[in-house]
């Protein structure tokens, strides 16, 4: 019955509503009930005409004294009517609807919503929503849903045919198991659909909203973490369901005294470490090596701003790894990144005669050979490099352990890839930090390691509005501060339309500074559209100190260090997004001179200009993130198609408590029957999300 297609007899209504409908997803009698409300009006309270307010919209139920229509000299019409109650009576006005007096009646009982205001030192109600007392009155006096209109379908419309069809929310099927209902307290699906358009109470709105929502929550976070568990336990699709991969043989444990942060064998990294790890670093280790202690390959995230020491993690995983008589492979988006890392890695592993090499695509084809030659035997220890780690023909003689750096900028191929190399153990590093929420819903099927804290002894990075009437005095101090022989990054605006329209709007920029702003300084451009050779080559004379400032496109490479850079303007600021800002800004402040970033923007907007002043009085990134989130919506931010962010109808990311239970539950439900065989039609509807859209698309 509740699939049952809408046509124009049954809604007894126009062609043209029909194809509004159908534009707005609005096929069947169950999308109609499954529409719903994006507010609610409670207009339960009922006063008395001697206890009327003129600041608030007042509900009244009172009988019609009289009741009149006129046309006005303009050749509209007026309606006035006298009311009256056991308290007194009351004079109403509308305009230009002349159909009321086909409705209403001298005797005629109703409720009247709407404000009052004096006119002529008397108490006069003006155009009010009007509707008949008896029976059950879904327009006014009670808690009213308001729905998203889109013309010409009005709230009114819909709440007069959602409510016709209501008594259909009976067919809803229960999707949720019943021993899940209870434990959680949750309302059942039919009475949910029924409360969440017309409420009998506030109580039972909000939890109709919670069921709704935690079902939501939970069909996502079941799907991520199932996902998750095929991947950990190495099961593959067959005919009858999911069963084990045949002949899998996986042993990848660490040795024992390698196998936690506090085993013996650590001592020496801790050792050779230049710092204490911080309270972070240490928890999201022990994390981890829990995850290597068990029977199947972790795959784990680790969020943390940047500069908060990802590398030292990092690096603490793959020594134990090596040390367990493994190998281990790190992977960075960029050449210049995966060079970064390699020189720093290789200083700190050589004193262990841990051999590490680099292989990117510039190497030569003997350099290339020789290296793959090295992963084959056993000899290479530790790889670093870009995808060029996991292309054909790159074999590994025992690959237990897969770093990437800056994962979202790395395809779904690579897991796959991975785990035809053995399915290794995975740890992704991002420097993007995104509410804890979010990140477990598009990243459900990863467990999560926060590193919320930085290293101590930084200086917070002095953020600026800066105003145009400031913009000279900006350019002479920067041009000061590059006299002292400090560096600057200049980020022109986002222009979405075109890339070739960005291209060129920052190449004028760049020739405009090195003309009249900074004639004298070393001047370079880099953008998109240039060679991959090209920018690594620009990037590459910026960290030796070659250039002084570097004006690019919003493409500049992310975890790029150059600790002698201190400065970061950023044109249009308010074209991009806080969490988007905020990477610009950890470019700068990683060296021991104090860093400042300026933003510049010619926008008036006042919601431009408070999101931008976030920027000036939160340092951490997750803040930024959260705000960014309360501020946008995550569609804004990560972009909802590409991402993997499903467009949530009831829940919002904001609710941890809600968010917390649904997995929670999830898990439970996915220990106890993994293929959901004991809830057919809760399969059947997960099976359909999953089919709709691949969750960790992006991981
Ligand atoms: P990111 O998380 O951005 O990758 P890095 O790993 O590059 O950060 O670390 C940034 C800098 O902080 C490096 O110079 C690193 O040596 C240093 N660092 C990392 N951990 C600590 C620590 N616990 N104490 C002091 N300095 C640290
Ligand atoms: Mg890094």
């Amino acid at each position: 019955m509740l699939t049952h297609r809408l046509d124009a007899k049954l809604l007894k209504t126009k062609e043209a509503y029909l194809n509004k409908l159908k534009m707005m997803g609005i096929k069947t009698l169950r999308d109609l009930l499954l529409y719903f409300p994006r507010a609610h009006r409670n207009e339960q309270e009922f006063r008395k005409i001697n206890e009327l307010r003129t600041d608030e919209v007042n509900v009244l139920e009172v009988t019609i004294r009289s009741f009149l229509t006129l046309p006005t000299r303009s050749g509209k019409t007026v309606t006035r009517a006298v009311v009256f109650d056991s308290t007194g009576e009351l004079p109403v006005m509308w305009f230009n609807q002349g159909h009321l007096k086909e409705m209403y009646f001298k005797g005629s009982k109703v409720i009247l919503t709407g404000k009052v205001k004096f006119e002529r030192a008397r108490l006069q109600m003006m155009s009010p929503k009007i509707e008949k007392a008896a029976g059950e009155h879904i327009h006014t006096g009670r808690i009213v849903p308001v729905y998203p209109e889109s013309e010409p379908i009005t709230s009114q419309w819909l709440r007069t045919k959602i409510h016709h069809f209501l008594p259909y929310a009976k067919f809803f099927d229960e999707l949720l198991p019943e021993a899940l209902l209870l434990r959680q307290k949750l309302m059942g699906m039919v009475e949910a659909v029924e409360q969440i358009h017309f409420p009998k109470d506030e109580a039972l709105l909000t939890r109709a909203k919670a069921r709704l929502a935690f079902e939501e929550l939970f069909v996502i976070q079941f799907l991520a973490q199932r996902r998750k568990w095929r991947w950990q336990r190495g099961f593959v699709r067959g005919q009858n369901g999911l069963h084990p991969q045949e002949g899998l043989t996986w042993d990848l444990k660490p040795r024992e005294d390698f196998n936690s942060l506090t085993s013996p064998g650590m001592g020496d990294f801790l050792k050779a470490l230049p710092f204490e790890l911080t309270g972070a670093q240490k928890r999201t280790l022990e994390e981890i090596f829990s995850d290597l202690r068990r029977d199947f390959p972790m795959l784990r995230l680790v969020q943390g701003d940047v500069g908060a020491g990802k590398t030292a993690v990092a690096a603490a995983v793959i020594f134990a790894m090596i040390r367990s008589g493994f190998q281990t492979a790190l992977m960075a988006p960029t050449e210049i990144l995966a060079r970064q890392h390699f020189k720093s890695l290789t200083s700190l592993f050589a004193r262990f005669g841990m051999n590490v090499q680099l292989l990117v695509g510039s190497l030569s084809a003997s350099e290339r050979d020789a290296v793959l030659v090295q992963l084959a035997t056993g000899t290479c220890d530790l790889v670093i490099g870009t995808h060029a780690v996991i292309q054909d023909g790159v074999q590994f003689s025992r690959l237990g352990l897969a770093v990437i750096d800056e994962q979202h900028r790395f395809g779904v191929k690579q897991r796959a890839l991975l785990k035809a190399r053995g399915s290794p153990h995975m740890l992704n590093l991002s420097a993007t930090p995104i509410p804890r929420t979010l990140a477990l819903t598009i990243y459900g099927d990863q467990d999560l390691s926060i590193l919320d804290e930085l290293p101590p002894g930084r200086t917070p990075i002095v953020t600026r509005l800066v105003p145009e009437s400031k913009r000279i005095d900006a350019y002479l101090w920067t041009a000061d501060q590059i006299a002292k022989g400090r560096q600057v990054f200049i980020v022109c605006p986002l222009i979405e339309e075109s890339e070739a329209l960005q291209v060129r709007a920052a190449t004028l920029e760049y020739e405009r500074l090195q003309r009249d702003v900074f004639p004298s300084q070393r001047l370079a451009l880099l953008h998109g559209r240039m060679p991959a050779e090209e920018k690594d080559q620009v990037m590459k004379a910026f960290s030796d100190g070659v250039i002084d400032v570097l004006v690019s496109t919003s493409v500049i490479e992310v975890g790029i260090d150059v600790p002698n850079a201190t400065i970061m303007m950023i044109e249009g600021a308010d074209r991009f997004g806080l969490s988007q800002l905020h990477q610009f800004r950890g470019r700068v402040g990683r060296g021991a001179h104090q860093s400042y970033c300026f933003l510049f923007t010619d926008s008036n907007s006042e919601e431009a200009l408070q999101r931008l002043k976030y920027m000036t009085q939160y340092a951490s990134g997750f803040d930024l993130a959260e705000m960014d989130l309360k501020l946008r919506g995550p569609g804004e931010i990560y972009g909802v198609k590409q991402s993997g962010v499903p467009d949530l109808k009831m829940a919002s990311f904001g609710d941890h408590e809600l968010l917390n239970r649904a997995r929670a539950e999830a898990q439970l439900l996915l220990e106890e029957d993994l293929e959901l065989n004991n809830t057919p039609l809760l399969k059947d509807y997960v099976n359909t999300v999953e089919a709709g859209f691949e969750l960790g698309e992006m991981a």
